[in-house]
């Protein structure tokens, strides 16, 4: 059986057919659309038509929040301000079973399938991106909550009255690991007269943001402020990380996004580095990893997602 993953970002929608192995076998990508869920629904049927290969199912992962398989709101997507049926307006589209889940949920499943989250029980992924996305596998299952918002490991409070959030709340972790609040930060001191060449790395590099890219290149490079900054960055992560073991009692963390696929175990190490002494009872079993998919964890998760939906 093949079924349909698809990955909606913030700039990209992917579009991958996967088989009963997890393995992509033909993809279709596209920029996402700045309207709202109808033009989504008449792209994602044009890019299975590409892909072709009669999938039985499709699941798709959206940033957003979604409850009883209803978004409920999607900030970042332009166009998305009211609560939708996105699956069922899918599923009628194209007449095949459809799966909704978040992306970050979405990804860390594709871990979990054929990934760095394989074989644990109790996980839990990070994803460092625009913002820091979150999402747990308990007891061997994908874990919501009672409505939906369980896992928001970018918003667990690491500093009471810290830096603002972009959630509008100050100290979540995402103030000081998630890229849009880091790139506040960092021209906010850039305009208070820090020495810094990352701002120069970003224009070589015809960004006009600061990449996951330009990030690795100032840190390559020893820029002190970009290093500075990292370090809260990982800072914030580790301790958020070591919370939740103590809370939990992981066996796996799992770190996705940008940063992760840049920097790999380089990362992953210094995250527990901070961790580490600030964990109670640490399970012996315990790993803090990369993830192994990159881009295709979000595909093969929400083809996964398709599969349960068939199956149910
Ligand atoms: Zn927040």
């Amino acid at each position: 059986m093949h079924t349909i993953g698809v990955d909606i970002g913030g700039t990209n929608i992917e579009v991958g057919l996967v088989d009963q192995k997890h393995k992509v076998s033909a993809r279709a990508k596209a920029a996402t659309p700045s309207a709202g869920p109808k033009e989504f629904v008449k792209l994602i049927s044009k890019l299975v038509d590409e892909v072709g290969g009669e999938p039985a199912a499709l699941g798709v992962g959206v940033p957003g929040v979604i409850s009883d398989n209803v978004l409920v709101k999607a900030p970042n997507l332009p166009g998305w301000s009211e609560k939708t049926d996105f699956r069922g307006m899918l599923a009628k589209k194209l007449g095949i079973p459809v799966g909704l889940g978040n992306d970050v949920d979405v990804g860390l499943l594709g871990e979990w399938v054929a990934g760095a989250a394989k074989g644990g029980d109790f996980v839990l992924g990070v994803w460092m991106g625009t913002g820091v996305g979150g999402s747990l596998i308990l007891d061997g299952q994908p874990y919501h909550g009672v409505s939906g918002g369980a896992g928001e490991f970018g918003h667990v409070i690491i500093h009471h009255d810290g830096a603002l959030c972009t959630c509008g709340r100050r100290g979540c972790v995402e103030g000081y690991g998630g890229r849009r609040a880091m790139e506040r930060t960092i021209e906010h001191r850039i305009d208070a007269g820090f020495e810094t060449s990352i701002d120069e790395i970003r224009q070589k590099k015809h960004k006009g943001h600061f990449t996951s890219g330009v990030w690795q290149e100032a840190l390559e490079s020893k820029d002190p402020l970009a290093t500075a900054m990292f370090r809260d960055a990982v800072t914030a992560v580790g301790v958020g990380v070591a919370s939740a073991i103590n809370l939990l009692d992981l066996d796996r963390v799992v770190i996705g996004g940008g940063f992760a696929e840049k920097l790999g175990t380089d990362l992953t190490s210094s995250i527990e580095e901070v961790a580490q002494p600030l964990m109670l009872r640490p399970s012996p079993n315990l790993t803090i990893v990369p993830a192994k998919l990159g881009d295709d964890s979000g595909v093969v998760g929400a083809a996964n997602l398709a599969k349960s939906v068939v199956v149910r």
